[in-house]
């Protein structure tokens, strides 16, 4: 266990499965009150009613700025200030740009960046605040090493998470003087439901992403999660900025 993350107040969005999930779970085994964003109540309800009174069910559509500012009441009301907040929500909808999906390319970006922003937005003054009453504070954005190395057919998702990558970096230097780190995670592959809304057989879990599963294997959020915890549990002046893991294999 990490010790550190005992007693602080998280927000961990994609909290309804994958990474997000698995990252709650540490997080309150570490000794956190965790409130569960997503989209899919029941899960976060479920979710909720396992880990027990440290974790809070707050469904929210981080796309939707209106919904994002109603999780931010529910949380205030429930369980104060925020001193860290993990931004885990993503869709990852691989096709060839020629295709012209501005579906899939919309809500690529509105989630996976604009959706950040809208949380960071929320509660990035939390973080300022806490950092502020001499609290440790911290902001982690779940990038991905697509942000880095090119995978035919992610175009627009290698772009929506080297902008994460870059809108981190560029928010240290706005918090990091004010004593909140900021963290970038860039995993490799990992297994989670991202895959299953691909709806591009050739590219999907029976497809090329199927085959790259086959050839490296995976990490498991928990293995993700883990380092998650390590992150935030390291002494108030130490950030790790920027954490890339991988699968062994994954070259
Ligand atoms: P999952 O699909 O299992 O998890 C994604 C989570 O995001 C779900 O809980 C989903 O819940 C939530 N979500 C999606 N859209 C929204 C929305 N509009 N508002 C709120 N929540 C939303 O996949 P992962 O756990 O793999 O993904 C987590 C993050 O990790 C993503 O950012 C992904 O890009 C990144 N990543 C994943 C890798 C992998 O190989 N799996 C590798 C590198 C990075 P709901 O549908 O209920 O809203």
């Amino acid at each position: 266990a990490h010790p550190t993350p005992d007693g602080r107040t998280a927000v961990v969005t994609g909290a309804a499965s994958g990474i997000g999930e698995a990252v709650a779970r540490q997080l309150v085994a570490d000794g956190a009150r965790v409130a569960l964003l997503a989209r899919r109540e029941d899960r976060l309800e479920q979710l909720a009613a396992e880990l027990g009174p440290n974790a809070l069910a707050v469904p929210a559509d981080v796309t939707d700025p209106a919904s994002v500012d109603a999780a931010r009441q529910q949380v205030h009301a429930a369980l104060g200030r925020v001193d860290l907040v993990v931004n885990a929500a993503g869709v990852m909808l691989p096709n060839p740009v020629d295709d012209g999906r501005i579906d899939e390319w919309t809500r690529m970006i509105d989630t996976n960046l604009t959706g950040v922003l809208h949380v960071v937005r929320a509660f990035g003054p939390d973080l300022v605040a806490a950092a502020a009453a001499g609290a440790t504070a911290d902001l982690l954005n779940v990038s991905s090493i697509g942000a880095h190395v090119v995978f035919p057919n992610y175009a627009v998702y290698g772009a929506t998470k080297a902008a994460v990558t870059q809108l981190s970096a560029a928010l240290r230097s706005e918090y990091g003087p004010r004593d909140v780190r900021v963290t970038t995670v860039e995993p490799g592959l990992t297994d989670t439901e991202l895959g299953s809304h691909i709806d591009n057989p050739a590219l999907g879990p029976d497809g090329q992403l199927g085959a790259m599963f086959d050839a490296i294997g995976a990490l498991s959020p928990a293995d993700v999660a883990d380092l998650v915890g390590y992150v935030v549990g390291r002494p108030r002046h130490v950030n790790l900025r920027h954490v890339v893991v991988l699968p062994t294999r994954q070259a």
